[in-house]
């Protein structure tokens, strides 16, 4: 098995990544407590890209399953569940965070994910007008039983895991996400690995 091939995205900021199909995606929280923001484009004929609502729908659930597919806007497969190695939860209910959520908490002019992602397409020469929801792993803000939405301090352990497949190749985005105050990444941001296995 050749080495895979290892991207490191520092606190605070976004990587793109572009990877074919069939490879092998491991999103790695290496020192544990960190959301990792995923967004995932198809740019070779039309742009399409993961939507977290699609995904939702199709598989019924508020997250895939293992062998689940994360699906795009327009219904096509993306990526696949294929391991899951965190105790979770992963949230797909959320936005990115945003300039407009750290001045609302006090903080402005603070590093936040959708510019982190905005960045990454910019540097593969891709502008969008808008920025989809993106895949929150290691996120703990499931619903709360009478109905309120409350972002809990990750429960990720250090090297804590997911793997998906590519279904098609694609382009990613992954952030480290920037919230630096309790409770969302534990109080401190952490780096997330990324580890890419060629399927072919
Ligand atoms: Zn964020």
């Amino acid at each position: 098995m050749p080495e895979p091939r290892r991207i490191v995205v520092p606190p605070q900021s976004g990587r793109s990544i572009r990877v074919s199909r069939g490879d092998l995606v491991r999103i790695i929280d290496p020192q544990g407590q960190q959301v990792a923001d995923l967004w995932a484009f198809a740019t070779a004929d039309q742009l399409d890209w993961l939507s977290t609502s699609q995904t939702r729908d199709i598989t019924e659930r508020l997250f895939p399953g293992i062998g689940d597919h994360f699906y795009s806007a327009a219904a096509k497969p993306m990526l696949t569940l294929v391991e899951n190695a965190s105790p979770g939860p992963h949230d797909m209910l959320y936005p990115a965070c945003d300039s407009a959520l750290y001045e609302r908490a006090g903080f402005p002019n603070h590093p936040n994910c959708r510019d982190n992602l905005m960045q990454a397409l910019a540097s593969e020469g891709i502008l969008l007008p808008f920025a989809p929801d993106p895949v929150d792993l290691f996120q703990n803000s499931l619903p709360q039983p009478d109905g309120r939405l409350v972002v809990e301090a990750s429960i990720n352990p250090p090297g804590g895991n997911v793997t998906l497949r590519a279904e098609q190749d694609l382009l990613l985005v992954v952030t480290a996400c920037s919230v630096d105050y309790y409770p969302t990444n534990g109080g401190v941001c952490t780096e997330i690995a990324v580890e890419i296995t060629s399927g072919s």
